[in-house]
């Protein structure tokens, strides 16, 4: 396969903190022989594992873009066993345009891997990822939200593998980073993402769903800066004792926990974040718009369950992911 058109400014095999870019060659109209500067840090401090740490994937997401460029910015190289590579927003193009995926392509960057050195641009970032950063990596923490479309309960989530080992060591991961709530994460479609590059490899795969509505709250900024640390303390890279939240770990059972609409409409939420939902409720509402006297269309609940994620704007459309539940697990 072709090289990378991508080359970094850094030098991951160097000692001390390094900030620079990812550039990738993007020829266009505004700059003939233009770049995408994609920013990058590498913190590395004699032998020790590697973290690779993301936020950004999606470009309307904000807690991991914030605790990361907050990290980059604070971490010195004697705070660190081994490496950390901070890359704040891997979907550079998206982030800076406040959109899912990329202006550029319309590439959603968690849905294009393996990606292609020969693609477009959000297939060169993904390819990138998969054949140059992620081996360098040991444990991988990759930050998430709603989005505008989205809104989640704070959780920090990892996937069921096939490798007990792996997955033991990811789950540990998760309860480190000490997020209100804790997921074992069932995916609707999991090709192409770039949890499943790493995990593939072999890495130890952390994830969040911190928030959403496209914006960031105190809160859940706060829960990731903490969570980062507490993670890169639980791998034994930065010193400290990891701040012990509490956490109540969930579970997504299987496919009946997701809810889609089937009509366009005016949504009236029946249940927030949090609450506890019976198999049989309407979950939401979906007022029709288009004249006044219409039936609205309940939307119900296949299981019962907590609410972790809802649809965000107003206005919902047919197909739309309305609702999420997964259950309380008791051990
Ligand atoms: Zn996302």
């Amino acid at each position: 396969m072709r090289v990378s058109p991508i080359s970094p400014t850094v030098d991951f095999s160097a000692e001390g903190v390094q900030h620079g870019f990812l550039r990738l060659p993007y020829s266009r109209d505004d700059s003939a022989w233009g770049s995408v500067m994609i920013p990058v840090t590498t913190v590395k401090n004699g032998e020790g594992p590697t973290a690779l740490l993301t936020g950004g994937n999606h470009g309307d997401e904000y807690e991991g873009p914030i605790a990361l460029f907050d990290l980059a910015r604070t971490l010195k190289p004697e705070d660190v066993t081994g490496r950390v590579i901070i890359v704040p927003a891997m979907n550079y193009p998206a982030f800076l345009a406040g959109t899912r995926t990329s202006p550029i392509d319309r590439g959603n960057m968690n849905r294009s891997f393996p990606g292609a050195p020969d693609g477009t641009v959000t297939q060169k970032i993904a390819d990138y990822f998969q054949r140059t950063l992620l081996p360098l990596a040991d444990i991988v923490l990759d930050f998430h939200s709603g989005g505008k479309t989205l809104d989640f309960l704070p959780f920090c989530a990892a996937h069921i593998l096939p490798d007990k080992k792996q997955e033991a060591k990811a789950f540990e991961l998760v309860s480190a980073f000490g997020a209100p709530w804790s997921m074992k994460m069932l995916e609707i479609d999991a090709v192409g993402m770039y949890d499943t590059a790493a995990e593939e490899m072999g890495k130890v795969f952390v994830t969040t769903e911190l928030g959403g509505g496209g914006t960031a709250t105190a809160r859940s900024a706060g829960i990731a800066k903490t969570g980062v640390a507490n993670v890169l303390k639980a791998a034994g890279i930065l010193k400290g004792a990891v701040e012990g939240a509490q956490t109540t770990w969930l579970d997504m059972p299987d496919g009946n926990c997701f809810s889609f609409a089937e009509d366009g409409g005016l949504i009236e939420p029946l249940f927030d974040l949090g609450d506890a939902v019976r198999n049989g409720d309407a979950v939401a509402r979906i007022h029709p718009v288009g004249r006044t006297g219409a039936e609205p269309l309940d939307i119900k609940a296949k299981m019962d369950g907590i609410l972790v994620a809802r649809h965000f704007p107003g206005l919902v459309k047919s197909g739309d992911c309305v609702s999420v539940l997964a259950t309380i697990v008791t051990e």
